[in-house]
This record gives structure tokens, C-alpha cells and sequence, in this order.
């Protein structure tokens, strides 16, 4: 008889470890709090309007083509176009925009008055970033480390001579290839996916300069991101997985050392041989585990990724200004940057990312309208727990967005809709409203982050954005062939 594996979540990380589990016979069954699949990966309808609510677009497309490989799903069912140029970033001070190749030959056009030796030094700089990439992308991202001592062995294969990245932040990283402050400041954008600013991110993850530049570049899917959701569940219907929405685990039994059942929010049990919780592996393992390691005050201790404050807008009117991946940011980079984690007000000024998918998807806007989603990366809730001024966030967010690309915006507005760290909190229980999972400092990433088995229970593993590899849609999937194989290599041993 097929062994039984339950999902906790319907996020990225739980659908493809479910169609995972599925090649090797697994019965998987899906429990998920809200009312559809996706978790940040999700979609909602309003107005004529279909609006993706999270990521955008993705590196490292090839982890995708791995697992569509994987799991018999001929790739071209999910059309990916590239982006190019990458993304366009608009400073405020002199209304510059600087449009981000990966030709670099047309980047260096694009410095050419504020940095006449980009090109001779970007190569340089994006040549020791890749090398980092390739260093770490087999020995220490797309590996399991079941002991400490399994992680320390691997880093110690990562060659010697990048020991310093570690030690220098990529600001000072930057400052050694670049004088200008726009091009240090557009190279160190990462660093907030990250969860931290580039004047504390370590220089190693100058490597996600290379990821976006020369190694696979950015994609996006023709038809919208939640074609991906949509295709993963067709497939897991046709395996007979059964998805029960809108049902919250909150609690579990254990006998001895496994979990014998979890229980949702309607007192329902739910059993399994084998558990796979997609929810956030470090808040599920304090909230519901009850472990003390992770009791609401450790977990505060934890750093965690910049919360989302997303503005959902359709538009009346095309708008030829604006590219499909915007950032929009102000002239006090360095203020912003060491005040944005911890500070209680919404910023006057703030700095935002504006995604346009219907310049090319004429699926997700009415004719001539245009479908207009802002991220602006503000504190999370420990931080400012009170919302209440969203609304006076979105109007400077949307009154800047217009007067920076001359249109009266406000007065074009056909449908909006804001969700604050608070709505993203209830929503999908992301810890404190965190966009992204735990942060990526070198205290909390490889063996140091929670681990994707749990340490007392032998059938329940965990997947997605805060256990290992980290945060990210490629990183997810990366994740959840991490958690296969361990469970796959666990379940043989028996
Ligand atoms: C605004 C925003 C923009 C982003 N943009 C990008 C981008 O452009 N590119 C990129 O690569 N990444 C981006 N990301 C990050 C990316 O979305 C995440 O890394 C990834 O989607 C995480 O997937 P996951 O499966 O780990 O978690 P989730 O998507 O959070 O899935 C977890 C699921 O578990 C469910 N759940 C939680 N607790 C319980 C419970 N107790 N019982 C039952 N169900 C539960 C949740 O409802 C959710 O559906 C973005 C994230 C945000 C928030």
C-alpha cells in the first residue's frame, strides 16, 4: 500500500514537494488556510482586473525546467519570456532613469556620464561574483546539511579566497569596482530581497548581481505568475491529491517521537506516515510545535525580511512611461536604508517597486487600461504594528508614482485595492507581516536555519522560504527537492 503524506500549505514549497512525493507513489493529501492555492504566489479578480498579489518574476528558470523535468510536465506549458532590460530604476533627485541591460555593453551606455569605466570594471566585479555563485550554488545551496558538522565540511571545500566577502559588506564591495553612488545603489537593490540593507549584507551576495546579469537573467510567465500555481494543481488532480481549503492547522498530538495527528481550526485530526509543513518553518515550529527555541520572544529575536505594503491599481489610460519592472527611489539612500527596518512611521517619502504586467498581458487588464501593482518594503510588525495610515501611504505612494511619470494617476484609478503587513499576516500567517521569511545573514542561512526536519519528530519535514536553502520562487523549488530527497532517503532506511 502507498505511504500517506500530508501538506501543511499550498504555498510554492508545498505544491511541487507534493507532485515530488507523487513520482514516488506517495497518496498526498493538502491542507491550506486560505481559500486557494499559491500562498505569495496567489491571484484575486476585481473589477475586470486579475492581479498577481506577489512575486513578479524569478532567476535561475532552469530550477523550474528541473522539476517540470522531473515531474513530466513538458515545459512548454508554462511560456517564460525574459526581461529585458531587467528593470528600469528611476532616482528622484535630477528624474534620471537608468534602463538595466544584461548587454553590458548597452548598461555601460547607460553610466556613461556618471561612471566612464563601468564596463572594464563590471566585468571585473561580475566575474568574482560568479565565481562565488558557482562555488556555493552545489556545495552549499542545493545540499542538505543534517549536522552542523556536515555544514562546516562543506563550507570548507568553498575556496579560501572568498573568506573576506563574508567579513566586507557589499557596499564596500561596491565601492572598490564603482565611484558612482546611483551605480553602487542600483547594485545593491538585492540586498533588500535579502532582507537587509547593503551596508549590513555580506559581499558574498554580490552573486545575486550575476544571477540577474549574466548568469540566467529575470523571467516572467506569458499569462500572468499564478499560471504556475494553476499548472502545478492541474497535475496534482490529475494524481488524485486532495486540497481541503480554508482550514488552518493550529495544533498536533505526538506519540513518542513522531507526530501522530494534526488538528485545524474545526477540531478535524489529520494524519499521515509523513508530515511536510509549508507554513513559515521558524513562527509553525514556535506557534503550533510549541518548541521553545521558537517561543514568541526568540522568534522576535530572529531578523526577519522587510514586510510588504502592495497597492493593487487598475487604471484607466495607457501609460508608455512606465517599463514592466519599475523602481522608483528618493535621494536619501543611505537614511532610507539604515531607518527603513526599524522605524514606526510610514515614510513621506517612499521607495517602491512598480510592476506593469499588462504592457504585455492583455489577459489581466480591460482594452486600453492598465494593470498597476506597487511594493513598497516597509518595517515589519514588530517594528510598527499600527496601519491604520495605510491609506495615507498609498496616496503619497500613488501621487509620487504620477508626478514622476506626468500623469494624474489618482484621477485615473478604476480599482484599487492595499494590503498591509497586516493583511499578509492573516492571510498566509507570514511571520509579523514578513514578506519573504527569515533574512539571509550568514547566522541564519545553511545548518544555522531551521532545518528542514524537525528535530524531535521523525515524519514531519518542512519546506519553503524560512527552512533551507531560503527565500525566493527557485529557491522554494530548490527547497522542496531538498525535503524529497530526505524524506525519500529517510523512508528507504525503514
Ligand atoms: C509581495 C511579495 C513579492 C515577492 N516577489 C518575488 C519575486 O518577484 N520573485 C521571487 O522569486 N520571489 C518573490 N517573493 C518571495 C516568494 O513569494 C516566496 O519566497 C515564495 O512564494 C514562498 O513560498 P512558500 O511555499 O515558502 O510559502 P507561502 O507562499 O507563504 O506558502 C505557505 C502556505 O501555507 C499556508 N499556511 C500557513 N500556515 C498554515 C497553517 N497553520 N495551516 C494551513 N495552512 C497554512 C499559507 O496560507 C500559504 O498558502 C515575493 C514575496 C512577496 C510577499
Amino acid at each position: 500500500m502507498s505511504k500517506k503524506a500530508l501538506i501543511i500549505g499550498a504555498g510554492l514549497g508545498g505544491l511541487c514537494t507534493a507532485l515530488r512525493l507523487c513520482q514516488y507513489g506517495y497518496d498526498v493529501e493538502i491542507v491550506e488556510k486560505h481559500h486557494q492555492a499559491g500562498g505569495r504566489l496567489n491571484q484575486f479578480k476585481k473589477d475586470g482586473f486579475t492581479f498577481d498579489v506577489g512575486p513578479s518574476f524569478f532567476s535561475m528558470s532552469y530550477e523550474f525546467k528541473e522539476f517540470f523535468e522531473t515531474c513530466g510536465i513538458p515545459i512548454s506549458k508554462l511560456p517564460l519570456t525574459p526581461l529585458d532590460p531587467v528593470y528600469s530604476v528611476h532616482f528622484a533627485k535630477d528624474s534620471k532613469r537608468y534602463d538595466i541591460h544584461r548587454d553590458l555593453d548597452k548598461l555601460a551606455a547607460e553610466f556613461k556620464a556618471i561612471e566612464p569605466e563601468f564596463l572594464e570594471n563590471v566585468k571585473k566585479y561580475l566575474k568574482n561574483a560568479g565565481k562565488i555563485f558557482h562555488d556555493t550554488e552545489h556545495k552549499i545551496i542545493k545540499k542538505n546539511f543534517p549536522t552542523l558538522a556536515s555544514y562546516a565540511l562543506s563550507m570548507a571545500t568553498v575556496p579560501w579566497h572568498h573568506a573576506p566577502l563574508m567579513f566586507r559588506s557589499m557596499w564596500t564591495e561596491l565601492g572598490k569596482y564603482f565611484k558612482s553612488e546611483d551605480v553602487k545603489v542600483i547594485f545593491s537593490l538585492v540586498a533588500f530581497f535579502l532582507g537587509s540593507t547593503p551596508f549590513n549584507t555580506p559581499a558574498v551576495y554580490s552573486l545575486l548581481n550575476y544571477t540577474e546579469l549574466i548568469h540566467d537573467g529575470y523571467w516572467q510567465v506569458e499569462g500572468g505568475m499564478y499560471k504556475i500555481t494553476e499548472l502545478i494543481v492541474d497535475e496534482l488532480k490529475k494524481h488524485g491529491v486532495k486540497f481541503t481549503y480554508n482550514t488552518e492547522i493550529i495544533g498536533f498530538e505526538a506519540k513518542g517521537n513522531n507526530v501522530k495527528n494534526f488538528t485545524s481550526s474545526d477540531g478535524k485530526k489529520w494524519s499521515a506516515d509523513v508530515m511536510v509543513c509549508n507554513a513559515d518553518a521558524a513562527s509553525f515550529r514556535g506557534m503550533v510545535m510549541e518548541k521553545p527555541k521558537y517561543n514568541t520572544q526568540k522568534l522576535n529575536k530572529m531578523k526577519w525580511t522587510l514586510a510588504p505594503f502592495t497597492i493593487y491599481l487598475g487604471v484607466q489610460g495607457k501609460i508608455p512611461q512606465l517599463n514592466h519592472h519599475n523602481y522608483f527611489l528618493g535621494d536619501n539612500f543611505k537614511d532610507y536604508a539604515s531607518d527603513i527596518f526599524t522605524t514606526s512611521i510610514s515614510p513621506d517619502k517612499p521607495y517602491y517597486y512598480v510592476n506593469m504586467p499588462s504592457k504585455s498581458d492583455p489577459t489581466c487588464a480591460p482594452a486600453g487600461c492598465e494593470n498597476i501593482f506597487i511594493l513598497c518594503p516597509v518595517p515589519d510588525k514588530r517594528f510598527k504594528p499600527d496601519w491604520s495610515d495605510s491609506e495615507q501611504l498609498s496616496l503619497n505612494i500613488i501621487n509620487d508614482l504620477g508626478q514622476r511619470i506626468g500623469i494624474d494617476l489618482q484621477a485615473n484609478i478604476l480599482t484599487k485595492t492595499v494590503w498591509t503587513p497586516d493583511e499578509w499576516e492573516q492571510k498566509f500567517n507570514l511571520y509579523q507581516g514578513s514578506g519573504l521569511g527569515l533574512a539571509h545573514g550568514l547566522d541564519q542561512i545553511g545548518a544555522l536555519r531551521p532545518a528542514n526536519k524537525d528535530e524531535k519528530y521523525n515524519n514531519l519535514y518542512y519546506v519553503g522560504a524560512s527552512t533551507t536553502p531560503g527565500t525566493g520562487l527557485p529557491i522554494v523549488v530548490i527547497s522542496s527537492n531538498l525535503v524529497t530527497q530526505r524524506i525519500i532517503k529517510d523512508n528507504e532506511a525503514v
